[in-house]
């Protein structure tokens, strides 16, 4: 039998999809596929370790690495990929009581750059104006952080979850600013330990609107006030 790897591989260019890293597979594996590429994995970071050339046999921390990387990638690091979008449930928005204010939500974000896989760590604000349907508020960072388990560019991540919150609620209306560091930037090259990178997407009236958009980015700042003090 093939390696899992291959056989997930063949699935999706069979079917005409894409594997990069942003991209989300779990439609593509079976059951046991994510154990058995955490095996693969294993062998593979052997291997890494090895081309190291640190020896796994006799260093007691360095034993077990192979597994700790293999299992950290798929449950943690890029669980976004392998992982089934998390279900938000929608509520309607009555049109009798209807809530037809702005809503922003701040959510944790943890991702990786793909193109050292250094930690990018941050938040995004969420702004919406509400359509028909609700979601339950931590859906919003359930699916923020789902876009950002990833191999990720800050750009796309911001409009990967601009995406996801149109396609869950319904509404054309929203607004996604994310602030983060980068650990490709804080690590190595440039050793800039205090950059911060900002992208802002905005759609419907967060972009047409010259008043919504002012709302929302008030917002960000009453919500940063209180949260750094
Ligand atoms: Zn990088």
């Amino acid at each position: 039998m093939g390696k899992t790897s291959e056989l997930i591989k063949q699935r999706i260019e069979h079917a005409g999809g894409r594997y990069w890293a942003g991209d989300n597979i779990a439609s593509y594996l079976h059951e046991g596929d994510k154990e058995a590429l955490i095996e693969e994995l294993t062998r593979n970071f052997e291997g890494v370790l090895d081309g190291l050339v640190i020896d796994r046999a006799n260093d007691p921390n360095s034993h077990d690495t192979p597994r700790r990387l293999a299992k950290m990638y798929i449950k943690e690091l890029m669980s976004g990929r392998y992982d089934s979008k998390p279900n938000a449930t929608a509520f309607p928005n009555h049109t009798n009581d209807r809530y037809d204010g702005m809503l922003v939500v701040r959510s944790e974000l943890k991702s990786m750059c793909s193109h050292h896989h250094q930690p990018v760590a941050g938040v995004a604000y969420i702004g919406i104006i509400a359509a028909d349907t609700l979601i339950g508020l931590s859906k919003y960072t359930r699916l923020a952080q789902w876009c950002a388990r990833r191999g990720t560019l800050q750009e796309e991540l911001a409009m990967d979850i601009c995406k996801e919150i149109q396609s869950a609620t319904g509404s054309e209306d929203v607004g996604v600013y994310v602030q983060a560091t980068h650990g490709c930037c804080e690590n190595r090259g440039i050793m800039a330990t205090s950059s911060l990178t900002q992208t802002t997407v905005l759609r419907g009236s967060f972009f047409s609107d010259a008043a919504t958009k002012k709302e929302f980015m008030d917002n960000i700042k009453l919500q940063q006030s209180f949260v750094c003090k």
